[in-house]
């Protein structure tokens, strides 16, 4: 008989009220980084993908402008305590070319891995990647769904 011994998904819910206060949520969450960690973003656009993530940016200590990585689809903040890499696989027709490039980014001690519109590549992303889901409560608040495993829930200790 095998046994599959599956750790417990924790879910932690906000609601903000402005993307400034988006922006707050991530830079508390950046503080209790380490290095490692896989950060998946989900909403539909205009949701706050990218507000989170200059919060989190700033959160490091990083100065850099933070700009959607829709075109360029990656893009580096690496002026910080850790570096943050940023990508949008949304229009990826050939996500595979990304497959090991991302995976050697998410493998590095020192990096924090945001990754938008990860269907196509999933199979790439760690088990203890965490998940941030935001959805559209009104035109300026959001609620934004934080799920991880146990084993990484420093990631919102004291928020
Ligand atoms: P995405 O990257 O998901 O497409 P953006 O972060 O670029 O989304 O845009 C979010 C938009 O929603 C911005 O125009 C922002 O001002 C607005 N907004 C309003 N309320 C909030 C909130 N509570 N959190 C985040 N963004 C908000
Ligand atoms: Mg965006």
């Amino acid at each position: 008989m095998i046994t599959v011994m599956s750790e417990e998904v924790i879910s932690r819910e906000f609601v903000t009220n402005s993307p400034i206060e988006t922006e707050e949520l991530a830079f508390l969450i950046a503080k209790n980084l380490n290095g490692g960690e896989v950060i998946e973003l989900i909403s539909d656009l205009g949701g706050g993908k990218t507000t989170f993530t200059r919060g989190l940016v700033k959160g490091v200590g990083s100065q850099d402008h933070v700009s959607s990585p829709t075109f360029t689809i990656s893009n580096e903040y690496a002026d910080g305590r850790l570096r943050v890499c940023h990508f949008d696989m949304y229009r990826l027709s050939d996500p595979g070319i990304m497959a090991n490039e991302l995976a050697e980014i998410i493998s590095d001690q020192d990096t924090v891995t945001v990754v938008e519109w990860a269907d196509s590549i999933a199979h790439v992303l760690p088990k203890h990647k965490t998940t941030v889901k935001i959805s559209f409560v009104s035109e300026s608040q959001r609620k934004i769904t934080i799920n991880y495993l146990k084993s990484t829930s420093y990631i919102t200790e004291g928020i």
